[in-house]
């Protein structure tokens, strides 16, 4: 009888240590996913970064703004107005 307890203990610890590295392998891959999710937000930021067009001063995303060169420009016609007459008169 007293041998049964033993094993049935023993089988009791197997269980125990067996849930316990589920929880922290769990635990990891929860950390690496964050960690991933992390770095996308880092990656979409850095895509959606903002810039200012030379001509108005308007803060816009990079994604909708017009390049010429290394200058930034809210539209097409802030671009050439600024290549014809220089920034805005204020
Ligand atoms: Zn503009």
């Amino acid at each position: 009888m007293g041998f049964i307890i033993f094993r049935l203990i023993i089988f009791i610890g197997i269980v125990w240590v067996g849930i316990r590295l589920l929880k922290a392998y769990n635990q990891k891959k929860l950390e690496s996913q964050q960690n991933d999710e992390a770095v996308q937000q880092q990656k979409s930021t850095d895509s959606e970064q903002m810039v200012q067009c030379r001509y108005c001063n308007l803060h816009l995303p990079q994604n909708d703004a017009v390049k010429h060169e290394s200058l930034w420009f809210c539209c097409h016609e802030h671009r050439d107005h600024f290549l014809d007459h220089g920034p805005e008169q204020r």
